[in-house]
């Protein structure tokens, strides 16, 4: 055995002890909330498919559509000729839809935040994150070599005094927040209202990740009691909701959870878009997503903003209402419910068991959480049936 192969072998081992070793698991079918891994039907409790968009028949029909029209990939990079008339409109669209002057779509939501946050950020800048914020961020910010300072999660006390020391050590500093809207492993909500505030005051910038949020938050009034929403604004997500949207200078979020398709984007000012397009190296240096995925994310934000997305919405809300009065638990902010359990092997147990009673709900563990918050992460979707939600309930108590 070589050096090199000794080295891979013992890191597998070493998390293999661990109980961190994670392995691929293959699904042979999926129909709806229903899929099947090794020829075993289970229901699936794991996807960020929200809406159930990655199954509608309009969304494959505009991708075809698409592919039928320009093939299959975008053939160079979007500064070459990547560029079709679909990823302009998809582009406009998405703008109009979070309220903004303008949008730039990367290939994923992880291209997006590793691509823009270095390009904004340098040396001498400083970066000031929540504890929890997915590794997009984090990555993000390494890159950038700007200082970093972490906030407990969602302490703003601690983020005013980050706020604070920015700007009495380094004056002349770019100083920019790192936040999600809704956390991804935890479904709680940022205190976006107060953020904003604080960040204004300290003249700082606030990059807010969106992911879980678009498509889920920015319902109609009377589903989730006092949002004050208004129809047909699905595509918004929580800073478009508390109509803090235009206060927000980098809205970033991902077209491959609730909008069911695939890709990452940025919103926000003609300006930021712009030299995002000159700068940004994931987006400059990377082939453009294929139009046919872009046409399958037009058709999805088409869903989102009308009747029918509200009427997802609101079935979405009325499951996370059941499952919440099942397990006598608050009804969830979020289509994300966590069951923090502790330790790696409690969570990979209890998985094993709703896995074997055909529920397929996963295991979070170090290092996409912290050490000893091992959980299962239940994710509801407009697509499960209540049926589902009630015998997952009845296992889980
Ligand atoms: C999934 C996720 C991303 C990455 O988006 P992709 O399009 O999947 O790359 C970014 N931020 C958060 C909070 C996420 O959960």
């Amino acid at each position: 055995m070589t050096s090199f192969e000794a080295f891979l072998r013992s890191a597998l081992q070493e998390a293999e002890t661990q109980g961190l070793r994670r392995k691929l698991r293959e699904i042979d079918t999926i129909r709806g909330t229903t899929i099947t891994i090794g020829g075993r039907e289970l229901h699936n409790f794991s996807s960020n498919d929200y809406l159930g968009l990655a199954g509608h028949p309009a969304l494959a029909a505009a991708m075809a559509e698409a592919a039928g029209c320009w093939g299959t990939g975008a053939t160079a990079s979007r500064l070459i000729c990547g560029t079709t008339k679909e990823h302009a409109a998809l582009e406009e669209e998405l703008a109009a839809a979070k309220g903004t002057e303008a949008a730039l779509v990367f290939s994923t939501g992880m291209a997006a935040a590793t691509g823009a946050i270095p390009s904004l950020m340098g040396k001498g800048d400083v970066i000031i994150l929540d504890k929890l914020a997915h590794a997009c961020l984090i990555d993000g910010a390494r890159a950038s070599e700007a200082l970093l300072r972490v906030f407990p999660h969602n302490d703003l006390e601690k983020l005013k005094s980050h706020l604070k020391w920015a700007r009495e050590a380094h004056p002349a500093a770019k100083v920019m927040i790192l936040t999600e809207s809704i956390f991804s492993m935890d479904g709680d909500l940022a205190p976006l209202a107060e953020i904003v505030a604080l960040k204004e005051r300290y003249g700082a910038i606030l990059f807010l990740d969106e992911a879980h949020a678009v498509g889920v938050r920015g319902i109609p009034v009377g589903v989730r009691g006092n949002s004050g929403g208004v129809l047909g604004q699905g595509a918004r997500g929580l800073a478009g909701e508390l109509g803090l949207g235009d206060r927000v200078e980098i809205q970033m979020g991902t077209l491959g959870k609730a909008l069911g398709v695939s890709g990452g984007y940025i919103a926000g000012s003609r300006a930021l878009i712009d030299f995002l397009i000159n700068r940004a190296r994931s987006f400059i240096f990377s082939t453009a997503p294929s139009p046919a995925v872009a046409a399958a994310c037009r058709a999805a934000l088409r869903i989102v903003q009308s009747e029918e997305g509200d009427a997802l919405l609101s079935r979405l809300h009325q499951n996370l209402a059941l499952l919440a009065s099942e397990l006598k638990i608050s009804t969830p902010q979020s289509a994300i419910i966590p069951i923090i359990l502790g330790s790696e092997e409690r969570a990979l147990a209890e998985a094993a068991r709703l896995l074997e009673a055909g529920f397929f709900v996963p295991a979070i563990r170090y290092p996409t959480v912290p050490r000893n918050t091992a959980r299962l992460r239940i994710t509801l979707s407009a697509a499960h049936e209540p049926e589902q939600i009630k015998a997952l309930a009845e296992l889980m108590k």
